[in-house]
């Protein structure tokens, strides 16, 4: 008698310890359409969440295919993370259609980054005949380190809002990266002070946040509408619009053609200049702290 309840306490205590091992196992799946976006999550969630990146820095992620893979992944998600503004327009509407009501527009799942930061170069026209492929404005909103800080306070509600029983976890990890990124801001704008009024050339509009809070001037692009490859005439029109400009670099992303950029490069001898433009764009780029140390270090280069 006394053997049968021995074994029926430990079949009780090791369902118990199952349970509770899973429960503390158990996270928050993130499905973020960028490595940025995933490692925010990181940031602001630690080991609360899994974070999984639709796209990786060598993708442009304007164009990846909507995979039966990604399929599977967005299914699983507790929570999208996406820059949104069209960005993800050719992809993310076919991952949505079989994910669940958690993930949808509207919900608590659904974040799109755009909504809660302050969008530039919105155009005045809208003519998507053109090739346009920012029609609500510049999607690539990362490049601002401050939209992180906005973007990542959402963040934490949101999660708060699907996981309530961490929601002091999750405040003390937004608080601490706030603190840290703040500081980090005020760093980069001191060590990037000389490069305001630096003037630049980019090959897509990815980088104009980035440019944006560095004070770098844009004089020309490649691409002469958002999407629109550079065609030779316009590769021409630049070439001449720079002749009597200083110009210290073509930046562009590790995922952009570098035809445009090498041809410019070859006639006017400026530097072509692949910078990270997200984590993961290069060896040093591996979270959002490096990724603006090194856009900082690599736009000191060619001051
Ligand atoms: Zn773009």
């Amino acid at each position: 008698m006394r053997d049968l309840f021995s074994k029926i306490l430990l079949t009780m205590s090791a369902a118990f310890l199952c349970c509770a091992s899973f429960s503390a196992a158990a996270s928050l799946q993130v499905f973020a359409c960028e490595p940025e976006w995933a490692s925010l999550a990181s940031e602001i969630a630690g080991d609360k969440v899994k974070t999984f990146s639709a796209t990786h820095a060598r993708q442009n992620p304007h164009y990846i295919k909507a995979r039966p893979s990604l399929m599977s992944k967005v299914r699983r998600a507790d929570i999208i993370i996406c820059s949104g503004a069209d960005l993800e327009v050719g992809w993310l509407p076919l991952l949505l259609e079989r994910a669940s009501v958690g993930v949808q527009p509207g919900s608590p799942g659904n974040l799109m980054a755009y909504q809660y930061v302050p969008l530039i170069e919105i155009p005045t026209v809208i003519d998507r005949s053109m090739g346009d492929v920012h029609p609500d404005g510049n999607p690539h909103v990362h490049l601002d380190p401050q939209n992180l800080l906005l973007v990542g306070k959402e963040l934490s509600n949101r999660l708060t809002l699907i996981d309530p029983g961490n929601a002091q976890f999750y405040q003390k990890r937004y608080d601490a990266f706030e603190s840290r990124l703040s500081q980090a801001i005020i760093r980069w704008r001191e060590e990037g002070k000389d490069l305001r009024g630096m003037q630049i050339i980019t090959n897509h509009k990815s980088l104009s946040y980035l440019i944006k809070f560095f004070g770098l001037e844009e004089v020309a692009s490649l691409e002469p509408r958002p999407g629109l490859p550079p065609t030779a005439s316009h590769l021409k029109k630049v070439l001449n619009q720079v002749e009597s400009q200083n110009v210290r670099a073509i930046l562009r992303a590790p995922y952009e053609s570098d035809k445009g950029a090498k041809w410019i490069s070859a006639k006017r001898g400026i530097p072509d200049l692949v910078v990270p433009y997200t984590v993961g764009g290069d060896s040093e780029s591996g979270d959002i702290f490096a990724l603006f140390d090194r856009s900082l270090e690599l736009l000191n280069s060619v001051r």
